[in-house]
């Protein structure tokens, strides 16, 4: 069961039991057996589940229901709050400091996706002002150390490996030591994986880790592996010391139970998300999003209440309408960022999309990300009305891009970086095309 025939289920058992006239214990049970089985076609782990099942009875007092409360509110809310609390160990993962050099591992099984999402993760903090390098020390598979060095090429970062050593131990202790002496703050250790859980590769692990002393080791997990999750991360991290958890392929049929499953298994929070095979198709992960996608209730909840809440009636329905058609043209753009500049009411709710503003604004830089917006709008302002009005960024052709640099007095590299920002923010945008209006407070309505 993939994530939004999840929502769909729970939607209608929570659906069921209301239209109930009375609730009782039985149509309570007969409710969380419907969510239950959901959740366990969705790949989450039986034990999980059971006690999710067993905490949410302890919550949920039935005398609050009888009395006619919001009935499907307060199980959902339940039920939101439980996979929240399961997939929130608590505690965050070390965060590397900038200038300072950290050393990353990164575990897995062979075809997780760990060699590709090394170079993301490189790739990600290189965009943010970091000094990342990429130590291949996956001698097993062939080819891994050209995969390797052909990613990092791409994306300008520095790497080291060697086609004819044998020993990873050795390829990542040196490996480590001269990005030491470069100045490398963020040094991503690649190591092998294997077809599956064999001991072999878990001594090797062990091996790199004692001799490169991580400061982080990041499981890699592909989400398509269902089931298996909960057993395969807890045998890496009864073999290394897990700190974090990267779910890749999230953009396939993943049924993303599997990541609640892991995060279970290895008491460590998920920070990152794979959702394509490119270089920048890499998310950040919060728990309450994630979540609520989950549970079909939208990511954007929150988002919705603050919709009505704060912005003027008279402007909601044209927003609305341009959200729900999902279509995120410059011109959306250019308006969005006049809001953000302004902080008016709509600046306020797009800073509660996830995305929109902790990456364009990341908190203790205001002043900095304000200068980048208005530089944007200055180039979007030497655009012609065609470009401004489509939503397909092919358009931006090579000559456009040129003439839009010289008019507003920019670089051509600048343009291609708004334009980057634009499709990442076209992409949330269009995350919520055809996205219910529920009615004020009324959070079931989704
Ligand atoms: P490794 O053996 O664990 O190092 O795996 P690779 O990095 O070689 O990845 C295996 C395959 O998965 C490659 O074809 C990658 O392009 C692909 N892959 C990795 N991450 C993602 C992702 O997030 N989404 C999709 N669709 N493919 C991915």
């Amino acid at each position: 069961m993939v994530l939004a025939q999840l929502g769909g289920s729970i939607s209608r058992a929570l659906q069921q039991m209301s239209n109930a006239t009375i609730i009782d214990e039985k149509v309570l049970n007969d409710c969380l057996n419907e969510i239950t089985r959901a959740l366990l076609q969705s790949d989450v782990q039986f034990k999980l589940v059971r006690d999710m099942q067993t905490n949410i009875k302890k919550i949920v007092n039935l005398d609050d229901l009888a009395a006619g409360h919001n009935k499907r509110r307060i199980i959902q809310q339940a039920v939101f709050n439980e996979l929240c609390k399961i997939l929130d160990p608590g505690k965050p993962a070390f965060a590397p400091k900038k200038g300072k050099a950290s050393v990353v591992m990164f575990v897995g099984l062979q075809g997780s996706g760990k060699t590709t999402t090394c170079t993301k993760y490189a790739f990600y903090h290189q965009k943010k002002g970091w000094k990342p390098a990429l130590v291949c020390a996956d001698t097993f598979r062939a080819g891994a150390f050209d995969q390797l060095k052909q990613n990092a090429t791409k994306a300008k970062i520095p790497f080291y490996g060697s086609y004819m050593e044998s020993d990873p131990v050795k390829i990542a202790v040196e490996g480590v030591e001269r990005f030491k002496k470069e100045n490398c703050d963020l040094i991503i250790v690649d190591t092998s994986g294997r077809h599956k859980q064999e001991e072999s590769l878990f001594e090797e692990m062990r091996q790199v880790s004692e001799a490169t002393k991580p400061d982080l080791v990041i499981f890699v997990m592909d989400s398509s592996i269902g089931q298996a999750a909960f057993d395969q991360a807890q045998a890496f991290k009864q073999s290394v010391a897990v700190g974090a958890v990267i779910i890749t392929k999230m953009d396939g049929h993943a049924k993303g139970g599997g990541a609640l499953s892991a995060v279970a298994a290895t008491k460590s929070p998920v920070i990152f998300i794979g959702t394509g095979e490119h270089m920048d198709e890499f998310e950040v992960f919060d728990v309450k999003p994630f979540v609520s996608r989950l549970l079909g209730m939208g990511d954007l909840s929150g988002f919705m209440d603050k919709i009505q809440e704060v912005v003027p009636m008279d402007q909601q329905p044209e927003l609305l309408q341009k959200l729900s058609e999902g279509n995120f043209t410059l011109r959306i753009m250019y308006e969005q960022f006049q809001n953000i500049l302004k902080m008016g009411p709509i600046g306020q709710v797009f800073s509660m999309l996830p995305g929109f503003s902790n990456e364009l604004m990341p908190k203790g830089r205001e002043k900095e990300s304000q200068a980048k917006i208005k530089r944007y709008m200055t180039m979007m302002d030497s655009m012609t009305n065609e470009e401004l009005d489509s939503s397909n960024p092919k358009l931006m052709n090579e000559s456009r891009m040129m003439r839009i640099a010289r008019g507003s007095g920019r670089q051509v590299r600048e343009v291609m970086e708004m334009m980057e920002e634009y499709k990442r923010l076209a992409k949330i945008w269009s995350k919520m095309k055809g996205l219910k209006i529920p009615k004020k407070g009324d959070m079931s309505a989704l």
